[in-house]
């Protein structure tokens, strides 16, 4: 199996990480022997950092990566994409709603498909984040003609050398499934366990996501309407 790399965007997780690396470490031999983990700080003002680089001197798997200010979840996920040596790269929050042992079934799909991707179909949210989240996901498939039922799942096993060609801006984190299929990517989705947050709180309220997300998906309306597919008929070097 190929090098993994995980990558998790942290803000203000303290509480979350020691249990997050426990379960992230039990599951990734499963996967394979080969990989590293990288926690991305997104400048938290919390113990997060200094936690991070305390795990880190007890396993060298663990590659802390911190960003000098607060960027944004796209952003940590960016820094994480761009650091990555492993050819597959799997991310998930940080906040323990997405449970890693998902993970070993989830890779069974990987080599048919260039991105699994997870869906939360039996969401431990509020009930107001799951309408938000249903009409989120709604709108993003009709405006983008997509049928991902949960792009906003953090849970991805994702082709690295297909990714890293994506130029990943703010927000853009919401449509990973639609920026690796321009780039060619085979996508499927997998059904997986989510749970309660129990620890620290959410970064965004419904508001916010949803006026952000309408911007973002008329700027990925115009990627998918302005990609460029060149076939060179004839070339001389
Ligand atoms: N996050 C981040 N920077 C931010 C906001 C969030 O790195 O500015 C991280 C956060 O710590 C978590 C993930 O991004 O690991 C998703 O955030 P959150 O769980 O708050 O979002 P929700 O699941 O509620 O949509
Ligand atoms: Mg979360």
């Amino acid at each position: 199996m190929s090098k993994i790399s995980y990558v998790v965007p942290i803000y203000n997780e303290e509480e979350n990480i020691p249990k997050l690396v426990q379960e992230i470490l039990a599951v990734a031999p499963d996967i394979s022997d080969d990989y590293e983990i990288f926690l991305v700080d997104d400048c938290s003002t919390d113990k997060g950092l200094e936690l991070i680089r305390n795990l880190a001197e007890q396993n060298q798997k663990i590659r802390p990566l911190a960003l000098a200010r607060n960027s944004g979840q796209s952003a940590a996920l960016s820094a994480g994409f761009q650091a990555a040596t492993g050819e597959v790269i799997i991310t998930m929050d940080a906040d323990l709603q997405n449970d890693p042992a998902d993970l070993r079934q989830m890779i069974n799909h990987y080599g048919d498909y260039d991105m699994v991707n997870g869906w939360r179909f039996d969401r431990q949210d509020t009930l107001s984040k799951k309408i938000a989240s249903k009409i989120g996901n709604g709108f993003r498939n009709w405006i983008t003609k997509e049928t991902i039922h949960d792009t906003g799942c953090s849970l991805k096993i994702m082709n690295a050398a297909i990714l890293k060609r994506i130029h990943i801006y703010k927000g853009l984190h919401r449509f990973l499934p639609t920026l690796m299929r321009m780039e060619g990517a085979r996508i499927i989705e997998v059904k997986v366990n989510h749970r309660q947050r129990q620890f620290g709180e959410s970064k965004y309220t419904n508001w916010r996501r949803g006026v952000e997300g309408f911007y973002d998906v008329i700027a990925v309306r115009w990627m998918q309407q302005r990609y460029l597919k060149i076939e060179v008929k004839e070339e001389q070097l």
